[in-house]
């Protein structure tokens, strides 16, 4: 059952759950076609095919017990394959975070989200393609080789989370989970024409997350629509003991409806107050993306929302906020890899020289350039006027969104001003790579969730895509408003040519 591949989040369970087919079924169809595409793809660092169909038998086997007691309840997830970014550790799989450092680290334990998803019944394909330690905008900067995009071999899927969303756009996995410090959701799954979800900071756990810019880490989700992530959403998220910046909040339990032809219901916005912010629509940016994402928000005004221009006045600080911040975080989060604790140590003949060989070595350039940017501006002298100047900074970027959600429910703008770059283009060019980053910034530095999903495609077949932002805490809007968009549109069942057609 080849055509397995193409079913919704939604269908796929309910043929499991009848039986239709198995979860073993499913995963070795993925299994199959990763066997066939990851060469030209890279979108996987590892794979770990016996675990997954070892897991999916247990998990039939629950199926089955279901099955012939359906009082008992079932996990949400139960039977479905999945990707992970390879910066989460999975228990007894291999987590390099796209680095040579940690070549050689086994995680002895599952990350939170890892086992929550572990328990909502779902399947392990494998670990994906990464920028080293998520630091990066097009999966170039991993250790291992660039991800490439599905809709044209020559790009790049984005990044860092390039090969979550490369897996789940070319229908290597249902489902992938990846992480969204600057954008790394959001921009990869707009290049690819995938869904993504960048959860509330604080909504879900970064236990076992190999930590990036902490202040600013979250664990999202990609799929092919958002009713297909909301259940990961839902697994995955609330308070965890064992980080103690997730926030005691329910987590809301998502409804979207029904699902597929825009006659049935639920994607009415009557009332909703939809706000473009200015600064989002900047000179320079390409001109199809601006026209694919106006023409998504006029789509939204005719399901009943309420458009208005709103102002976001700090927005053009985010990028040197963020590449003051983020990089200060990182160098304190990355002094651990010392050669000692992680991964492979190269000899030295006393301490310092272990640490200088090891790291020397084994960093890429750009966690280089990163530590020393983020260790100058906290060092004494500069701390005040760097970092501790771009955390004021950033409190007026936050206080600008809390204004804007006073009077508007979301906001709608573009995810990157282009579609999806060729490899080799920002060559040594760090700081254009860096603008790329521009529209997605500035949610993380506030904290504010946000969605992207595909609008359309620019003049060279390449999807665009549109972000939606929210209010802390207000992903459920989300999840209903992107949900609303694709139940009147098609552009999230588009499929790159390259694959053969089922
Ligand atoms: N591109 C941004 C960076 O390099 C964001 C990366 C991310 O979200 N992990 O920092």
């Amino acid at each position: 059952m080849s055509d397995l591949v193409n079913l919704s989040l939604r269908e796929t369970m309910t043929a499991l759950r009848a039986g239709e087919t198995s979860s073993r079924e499913l995963t070795q169809a993925y299994l199959e076609r990763i066997e066939r595409l990851e060469p030209s793809l890279h979108a996987f660092l590892t794979l770990t095919p016996e675990k997954a169909l070892v897991q999916a038998d247990e998990a039939d086997l629950r199926i089955k017990e279901w099955r012939a007691e359906p009082d008992q309840t079932l996990p949400a997830l139960a039977g479905v394959p999945m990707a992970v970014k390879d910066v989460l550790c999975v228990n007894d799989v291999r987590c390099t975070c796209g680095s040579r450092i940690l070549e050689s680290f086994i995680p002895p334990f599952d990350a939170t989200v890892v086992e929550r998803l572990r328990s909502a019944g779902v399947i392990f394909l494998g670990k994906t393609n990464t920028d080293e330690f998520a630091m990066g905008s097009s999966t170039e900067n991993s250790a291992y080789g660039p991800t490439h995009n599905p809709w044209d071999f020559e790009r790049v899927p984005g990044g860092s989370s390039g090969g979550s969303a490369a897996a789940v756009a070319a229908r290597l996995a249902p489902l992938a989970l990846g992480t969204d410090t600057g954008g790394s959701v959001r921009q990869p799954a707009s290049f690819c024409g995938a869904t993504g979800l960048k959860p509330t900071y604080g909504r879900v756990s970064r236990y076992g997350l190999v930590a990036y810019g902490s202040s600013l880490d979250v664990v999202g989700a990609f799929g092919r629509s958002a009713a297909d992530i909301a259940p990961v959403f839902t697994s995955i998220a609330g308070p965890d003991p064992l980080d103690a910046t997730t926030v005691d909040l329910p987590v809301p339990t998502i409804d979207l409806g029904t699902e597929g032809k825009p006659e049935s219901g639920g994607g009415t916005l009557q009332g909703l107050r939809v706000g473009v912010p200015d600064e989002y629509f900047i000179t320079g940016m390409q001109s199809e993306v601006e026209d694919r994402v106006r023409e998504a928000i006029q789509l939204l005004e005719s399901l009943g929302g309420q458009v208005k221009r709103i102002s976001l006045p700090h927005t053009e600080h985010a990028l040197p906020v963020y590449y003051l911040i983020a990089p200060a975080e990182a160098s304190a989060n990355l002094a651990r890899y010392d050669g000692i604790r992680y991964g492979p140590r190269i000899a030295g003949d006393e301490m310092w020289d272990i640490f200088r060989n090891t790291r020397g070595e084994k960093f890429g350039p750009e966690v280089k350039r990163r530590i020393m940017l983020g260790t100058y501006a906290l060092s004494a002298g500069y701390y005040d006027a760097y970092y501790g100047q771009a955390q004021k900074v950033r409190t007026l970027i936050k206080g600008d969104f809390e204004t804007a959600f006073e009077t508007v429910d979301v906001i709608a703008a573009p995810v990157a001003p282009t579609t999806a770059f060729r490899i080799g283009e920002h060559g040594d060019d760090p700081l254009s790579m860096y603008l790329e980053d521009i529209f997605t910034l500035p949610a993380n530095l506030a904290g504010v969730p946000g969605i992207t999903f595909p609008v359309g495609f620019d003049n060279q077949g390449l999807p665009v895509g549109m972000q939606l932002m929210s209010a802390h805490f207000c992903e459920e809007i989300l999840f209903k408003v992107a949900h609303a968009y694709q139940q009147a549109t098609s552009w999230h069942f588009k499929q790159p040519t390259f694959e053969p057609v089922f």
